[in-house]
């Protein structure tokens, strides 16, 4: 069977390689991967430049297919279900896991990071990992239930919820679902990016107020659509040194802060406005626990794929794939790999 698997910096190849087998008395099951999709990070494990990754890697975090052999300990899937894979492993034992995070836990094993991933044929996981999906939905739906789930994350890390204001920094793929799952909690949201066409699309979604930080003063739109409150949520999704910087100034008194970015590069931020504010810091790494309301809110429509996948790929064709988003990035809200 095929496999997109990363071999070095910039060198992905296309493998023929073993097809997954159960072993005897397994709590494993073996998928049909039916659609996968390309995320920033996998882009970032292709250019060498992702810390965690370990190669050769077969990547992929974010996929879903149908359960075509079941270990004899698996209960509660049958051949034929259709699956979203949840691509964390952890050990539910440590301080991490005990307080309810696993997506931090200290043997955390991430799909296509540590282990090998979805751009392949099969896969073997744990049962633990399968979590059903309406046969209804279709493959390019329920494959953005993973890359949701961060949404997802943030916004519960961050209490986002009705009556509160959210701002978000960024409106990238990541900046459009997270303000898709803001306005879903109830929230009203502005949300800030240097090009229009994001602004416009981020309309669509939803957004009560967009400004381009190009030629607008976010403090002072902030302001105005405020009334000086400012944001009791503030979710950078942009994940610059000055948007990160920006949030605490952008937050209210008793305010949230939720960043999401991996930069090492140090900031400058002063103490006062955390301490004088009382703000709360959320750190949001994956995701934990939110395979299930978000499948939950794809069934009944509540989260939508329309307008997110902009491209479909074969498995033959990544290479393509991987090279339209480097070349033109604002062509590409997600591409997918189907099977
Ligand atoms: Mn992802």
């Amino acid at each position: 069977m095929l496999a997109a698997k990363v071999f070095g910096k910039e060198d992905l190849r296309l493998v023929e390689v073993e097809r997954p087998v159960l072993s005897k008395d397994s709590t494993e099951v073996i998928v049909k991967v039916k659609a996968a999709g390309i995320c920033g990070s996998d882009i970032h494990i292709y250019h060498g430049e992702n810390p965690f990754a370990t190669l050769p890697r077969v990547i992929g975090h974010e996929f879903v297919g149908e359960v075509v052999e079941i270990g004899n300990k698996v209960s509660g899937l049958e051949v034929g279900d259709h699956i979203v894979i949840e691509p964390i492993t952890y050990c539910g034992k440590c301080y991490a896991c005990r307080q309810g995070m696993p997506n931090v836990c200290k043997e955390l094993k991430v799909s296509g990071v540590h282990v090998d991933g979805g751009m392949q044929e099969y896969v073997k996981i744990d049962a633990k990992q399968a979590h059903k999906i309406d046969k209804k939905v279709p493959w390019t739906t329920a494959v953005l239930a993973e890359p949701y789930t961060i949404a997802g994350n943030a916004t519960t890390r961050g209490k986002v919820e009705l009556g509160k204001t959210v701002l978000i920094q960024g409106a990238g793929t990541i900046g459009q679902l997270i303000l898709r799952m803001a306005k879903a909690k109830g929230a009203s949201v502005m949300i800030t990016d240097v090009l229009d066409s994001r602004l416009e699309f981020a309309k669509l979604n939803g957004a009560d107020k967009v400004v381009n930080v190009l030629n607008s003063d976010v403090g002072e739109k902030l302001n105005e659509w405020t009334n000086y409150e400012k944001a009791n949520v503030v979710i950078d999704a942009a994940c610059t040194r000055q948007t990160f910087e920006n949030c605490f100034e952008y937050a209210s008194i008793a305010g949230a802060i939720v960043p999401l970015g991996m930069s090492e590069e140090p900031s400058q931020i002063a103490q006062k406005p955390i301490m004088q504010k009382q703000l709360t810091i959320y750190g949001s790494r994956l995701q934990a626990y939110q395979f299930a309301p978000v499948i939950k809110a794809i069934e009944e429509g509540l989260l939508t794929d329309e307008g997110i996948v902009t491209q479909t790929f074969s498995i033959h064709d990544i290479q393509d794939a991987i090279n339209l988003i480097n070349k033109e990035p604002d062509k590409v809200r997600k591409a997918v790999i189907t099977f």
